[in-house]
């Protein structure tokens, strides 16, 4: 077993920090009041390579490992969970066509996504169900060369700046198959982006899909097997979730911290009485078990495993520590956290989103329950 990062992977993490504090800390507070998708970041955060930091280089990829797309993940979120999750939401796609796509879809679509120029939504999710693949009512119909897409997705992120979106749908055999859809297609329509209590900038929307056509070679991987390529998908899509988690609990400990050393009560810093070093010990050790837990999920994907478990696991725990985490630091803070101008009132509303996106820490326990059952 070794711990240490590498010297590769501690240049990644410091260069995230760094842009992190220079570029996402100042623009933060702004991205979460308008609730407006941050172009310009995104625009940054690609040319930086930040969007294809798993793959290869032939598939416009920063060649990093799924251990430097949680180093960078981690690293966006603790100055803000918007620019962590644009990866991690961008990334679902992205995993998709690089396990199930051929080497047409690779080149066209995810060389694109992975070199920042494009950036893609994950349209799985409708007004009904989120949770129950089978619920799903999106329908597609075989027409001549084309799929003809009709239904209505819910919530999807990045829904403003998304140039394709991989919509799941019910095909004529009552099975689930993924299809790469482009959003300029006729019939593809962006009815209404949701306000959202946290992590404003990913604009989750509502999306028509009013007869789109699709030609037949954007059917992503085998007719029938949308479930298994959504699963594969958002088994990586949750580990970003995890250090989304890991970086916003991180980035309430360094709030906290800083607090706890200024402010004062009874003539001392309040870090000197034993409640808040009660607060402070229990955040650390949260935060501590939150990173372990995501660099190992990440080091077992980048040997080429399954995560199913792994991410189901690490998700459950570091997305419920990331609430308990965030809670405690608004407690550090008093009365002043609970105000807007402090960014600890945006990281309490930011974390809950850990808990609910990609699968509800319900749907972890039965996931996790299950493997038990059958190892
Ligand atoms: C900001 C934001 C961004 C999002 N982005 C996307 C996106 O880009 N693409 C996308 O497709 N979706 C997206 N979603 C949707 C999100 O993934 C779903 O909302 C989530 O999976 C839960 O689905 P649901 O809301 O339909 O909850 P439901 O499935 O209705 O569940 C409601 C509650 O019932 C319980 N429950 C449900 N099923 C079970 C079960 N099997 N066992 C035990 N308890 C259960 C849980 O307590 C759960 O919280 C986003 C949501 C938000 C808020």
């Amino acid at each position: 077993m070794d711990f240490n990062l590498s010297e590769q992977e501690r240049m990644i993490q410091n260069a995230a920090r760094d842009f992190a504090e220079r570029s996402i800390k100042p623009a933060a507070m702004e991205i979460d009041r308008s609730a407006e998708f941050p172009f310009e970041l995104a625009k940054e955060m690609g040319s930086l390579g930040y969007f294809g930091l798993p793959y290869p280089e032939q598939y416009g990829g920063a060649g990093a490992g799924y251990i430097g797309y949680a180093l960078v993940i981690e690293q966006l979120c603790r100055a803000s969970m918007v620019a962590g999750a644009l990866i991690a939401v961008n990334g679902l796609a992205e995993e998709a066509i690089f396990r199930f796509g051929s080497e047409e879809q690779k080149q066209r679509f995810l060389v694109p996504l992975a070199q920042g120029v494009h950036l893609s939504s994950f349209a799985f999710t409708e007004p009904a169900t989120g949770s129950d693949p089978k619920a799903i009512e999106t329908r597609a119909r075989t027409e001549g060369d084309d799929y003809v897409i009709t239904g209505c997705k819910m919530f999807i992120a990045l829904s403003p700046a998304s140039k394709v979106a991989l919509v799941f749908a019910k095909d004529e055999t009552e099975r689930v198959s993924a299809f790469i859809v482009e959003t300029s297609s006729p019939g593809y329509i962006l009815h209404r982006v949701c306000e959202p209590m946290g992590v404003r900038g990913l604009c989750p929307s509502e999306i028509y899909l009013d007869d789109v056509r699709v030609p037949r070679a954007n059917l992503l991987g085998p007719k029938g097997k949308g479930y298994a390529i959504m699963l594969e998908a958002i088994s990586v899509g949750k580990l970003g979730v995890c250090a989304e988690a890991l970086g916003v609990a991180q980035g309430a400990l360094d709030l906290s911290l800083n607090y706890a050393r200024e402010r004062k009560a009874y003539g001392r810093p309040i870090a000197d009485l034993a409640t808040i070093k009660w607060l402070l010990a229990e955040t650390a050790s949260r935060v501590e078990a939150s990173r372990w837990l995501t660099y190992r999920t990440a080091f077992v994907r980048d040997q080429g495993a399954n995560i199913f478990k792994e991410s189901a696991v690490a998700k459950l725990f570091t997305s419920q520590a990331a609430v308990d985490v965030t809670r405690m630091a608004m407690q550090v803070h008093g009365a002043y956290g609970y105000i807007k101008d402090m960014e600890i009132e945006r990281f309490y509303r930011d974390a809950k989103l850990t808990e609910i996106y990609e699968g509800v820490s319900e749907i972890q326990r039965v996931i996790i329950a299950d493997h038990l059952m059958t190892e």
